[in-house]
């Protein structure tokens, strides 16, 4: 396992180091995924939404047709669909059938409460790759955290379907917090028994009504709870580490099998609701994390001159910590969400 994890490391720093070169000589490849945060609009009222409705204007069918047709001449390939909740877009089949036809390998997450054999039928066909159904807790727990009684059994109902009707990779995903963290143990076994490809786990991060909200964040002691968690069930089943933790400290060989890393203006960018684009779908959606709009400026202008702070690692000169941290070729400055409440630090929760 170390082993594997050491050879991946040296992969990764061998690729960053080829990155850097490029980007010193002006050459930006195109990034490997594109997250399109399609909707604020979403049909459940979660304690911990990160995703506030706002009056933004959505892009319309044309507009995102249009970015799509960018997207493949520029050479991504993975399209990412993201809210809210995105089939609440009246046009979601027609996007993802029209991704399909551009060459895109595209996957989005969902509560799943709009799942039904029709939807499945038509993902299937626009071959959808991957699918990820969000799931906080055993029925009760969810269902209070999600304030419906009926958006588990919906859960369920669209994972079970999902599963017997589409080629699809289907996941789960939970963000834990105190009010799920002990029946996760239980939640397990519901997810083993519905055989789903993966679970996805990750706490709270500090943005939409969760901000201010610490009742939310877990302490010291359960986020050291959840890290033994996922290391007794990985053999069980097969767990990721959200992404707000991109670097796990001391647990990270024993959960990680390669590094992983802030993908941002290297892999990844997102397109928000009226055509912003900013790093990834959780940074708000403000002038600090804008970089570009998609109606003002082509995808391709963006993503070459923009994202520079991320390019340079700037966090790891201006922030007092990172700059002489120990960890920082591992860490890199941890997660930028979790910043916004000084919450990235991975040894704030283990000295
Ligand atoms: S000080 Fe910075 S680089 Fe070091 S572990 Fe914390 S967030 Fe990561
Ligand atoms: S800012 Fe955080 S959640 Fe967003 S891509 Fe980076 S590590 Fe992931």
């Amino acid at each position: 396992m170390n082993f594997y994890y050491s050879i991946s490391k040296l992969r990764q720093k061998l690729l960053l180091k080829n990155i850097e070169i490029l980007y010193r000589r002006n050459k930006i490849n195109p990034p490997n995924f594109v997250v399109w945060d399609s909707t604020k609009r979403c049909n459940l009222d979660c304690i911990h939404c990160g995703s506030q409705e706002n009056q933004q204007k959505e892009l319309n069918t044309k507009e995102i047709e249009d970015v799509l047709d960018q997207l493949a001449s520029f050479g991504v390939r993975n399209f990412q669909i993201t809210g809210g909740e995105p089939l609440l877009r009246e046009d979601f089949i027609e996007v993802v059938n029209y991704a399909a036809k551009k060459g895109l390998n595209t996957s989005f997450a969902s509560n799943g409460y709009y799942i039904d054999e029709d939807k499945v039928k038509s993902v299937s066909k626009a071959n959808v790759s991957l699918i990820q159904i969000s799931i906080d807790g055993i029925k009760e727990v969810h269902n209070s955290i999600r304030k419906n009684q009926e958006s588990f059994d919906k859960a369920i109902n669209a994972i079970e379907l999902l599963k017997k009707h589409s080629d699809a990779k289907i996941g789960v995903s939970t963000v834990v917090m105190p009010q799920n963290i002990d029946t996760l143990g239980q939640l397990e076994g519901t997810l083993i028994s519905l055989n789903i490809d993966f679970w996805n786990i990750g706490t709270v991060m500090p943005v939409g009504k969760a901000k201010d909200n610490t009742s939310l964040f877990l302490s010291k002691e359960q986020f050291s709870c959840l890290m033994r968690f996922i290391i007794d069930s990985k053999k069980a089943i097969n767990i990721e580490i959200g992404e707000n933790f991109p670097y796990l400290g001391k647990w990270e060989k024993a959960i990680r099998r390669t590094p992983k890393i802030c993908p941002i203006g290297i892999f990844s960018c997102c397109i928000g609701v009226n055509g912003h684009i900013r790093g990834c779908p959780d940074q708000p959606d403000t002038d600090y994390y804008r970089e570009g709009n998609i109606q003002t400026e082509t995808f391709k202008e963006i993503w070459e001159k923009a994202f520079e702070r991320y390019r340079n690692r700037d966090i790891l000169r201006e922030d007092k910590k990172c700059s002489v941290c120990n960890h920082k070729s591992n860490c890199f400055g941890g997660c930028w969400v979790m910043r916004e409440n000084n919450l990235q630090c991975i040894l704030s929760y283990t000295e």
